[in-house]
């Protein structure tokens, strides 16, 4: 008995596709798009991953290798992960999407068997900013330091955290993380070195979120090698200081990872063609690293005429962050996000005074946003001197009295975490 094959309806050559939702942009409108984007992009200040790809750099895109990177067979992929292993003299390198999947693999490949604890900077990306990754994807609980100097951890306050006993109570601990740089402030060197020296006799190793570590290099005149050495393992993003439109790349021993590249699988993040990413990245390493200086030079210039206008700021600007906090002025950093996008098409961040400078920014914005601060400045000081006669407070001296400290490059306050946690009880 022959089974009738089920009817099967093929689609009509004469069923039409249905209407785009709304008609598609022409070449012309696209380019307007992108160039309008380009300008806006000059002009916020909220991070450094916001830069835009240029034309030229899609331009050398196009003639990239087109392998699948999976299977480790794209030669522009496997030639940027060499290329930044042989800069920072560790054995490999691996390619990843973003820098909280290079953290998580690299912290995941390091810990075993838990119960065990993960020790870093209380105001850590790893800690704070990767969707609690570290008890989601390592089952490890943190132990977080508070640096007394509100600047960097010293190894003593880094091995009174770390659990090195057999006490069943607690979890041992089996690696430590920092920062480098870290709310753009530069980890000391020899701190680092002296913090590798003092784990390796517990066996604890070190990880770095390298993030912005080029900033650091920027900064210091290190090469990348000497700034890798103190660590085991680290993480540096591609498209934070150097623009490239996406990724981050994992450092370290062989074996680690090549147990990382296991991970990053099980994560669902290999990249098959990625060899446009990986090429593009590889560009902005020769072009926008050598351009870095000149965004610390102008967030060094944007903080000392914000701080002689009164702003408080909150850390010191050693690369190319400012903290600033307009308040001893009388108005609220979301006042002034306001202000700058009314008054100069300026974007910043808020209620967090964060203002990053990265290498798109146009400086004439930095001297508009001082402008702007100015603007405000003088309206609230006019309403406190018209408030002083009424009620002969002295307000205005106060704001005088603070103009002078901050003019003078004393800050003061710190960054207490995210402003949208609770208090804590027991803060210490
Ligand atoms: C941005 C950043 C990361 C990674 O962020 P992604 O957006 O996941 O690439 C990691 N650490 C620090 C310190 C960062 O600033």
């Amino acid at each position: 008995m022959t089974v009738p094959l089920p009817s099967v309806r093929l689609a009509s050559s004469s069923t039409a596709a249905p209407p785009p939702l709304r008609p598609p942009l022409s070449s012309k409108e696209r380019i307007a798009r992108n160039q309008a984007k380009r300008v806006q992009v000059s002009r916020d200040f909220r991070t450094d991953t916001i830069t835009i790809p240029t034309d030229e750099l899609y331009e050398l895109m196009k003639n990239a290798s087109r392998g699948d990177s999976v299977y480790d067979e794209d030669e522009d992929t496997i030639e940027l992960e060499q290329r930044i292993a042989e800069m920072a003299g560790k054995e490999a390198a691996l390619f990843c999407v973003s820098g909280t999947m290079t953290n998580q693999l690299a912290i995941r490949t390091h810990l075993h068997q838990p119960p065990y604890s993960v020790v870093t900077d209380h105001r850590a990306h790893v800690h704070i900013s990767e969707a609690g990754g570290i008890a989601f994807h390592s089952l490890a609980t943190t132990n977080a330091v508070y640096p007394r100097d509100g600047h960097h951890m010293t190894v003593e306050e880094v091995l009174d955290e770390c659990v090195v006993d057999d006490d069943i109570h607690v979890a041992p601990t089996k690696l430590v993380c920092v920062e480098n740089t870290l709310s753009g402030m530069v980890f000391p060197q020899s701190e680092l070195v002296r913090l590798r020296s003092a784990l390796d006799s517990f066996s604890i190793p070190l990880h770095c979120d390298g993030a912005r570590m080029w900033e650091a290099m920027a900064k210091t005149g290190m090469s990348l090698s000497e700034a890798c050495a103190p660590f085991h393992t680290v993480s540096l993003c591609l498209s934070k200081g150097l623009g490239a439109p996406v990724g981050s790349i994992l450092l370290g021993p062989k074996d680690f990872i090549r147990r990382a590249t296991w991970f990053r699988k099980q994560f669902g993040g290999g990249i098959r063609q990625a060899g446009g990413l990986a090429l593009a990245a590889s560009v902005c390493l020769d072009t926008v690293l050598p351009q870095l200086p000149r965004t610390h030079y102008l967030a060094t210039k944007l903080a000392r005429a914000l701080a002689a206008e009164g702003v408080q700021l909150d850390l010191p600007t050693e690369t190319n962050m400012v903290w600033i906090n307009p308040e001893p002025l009388g108005f609220s950093m979301t006042e002034l996000q306001e202000a700058a996008r009314a008054k100069a098409g300026i974007t910043l961040g808020a209620p967090r005074g964060r203002v990053v400078v990265h290498y798109q920014i146009d400086e004439r914005a930095i001297d508009e946003l001082v402008e702007v601060v100015r603007e405000l400045k003088a309206q609230r000081t006019e309403e406190a001197r018209q408030w002083e006669e009424q009620v002969g407070l002295e307000i205005a001296e106060e704001i005088r009295r603070k103009s002078r400290l901050y003019a003078e490059g004393q800050y003061d306050g710190r960054i207490e975490g995210p402003k949208r946690s609770l208090p804590a009880y027991g803060k210490r």
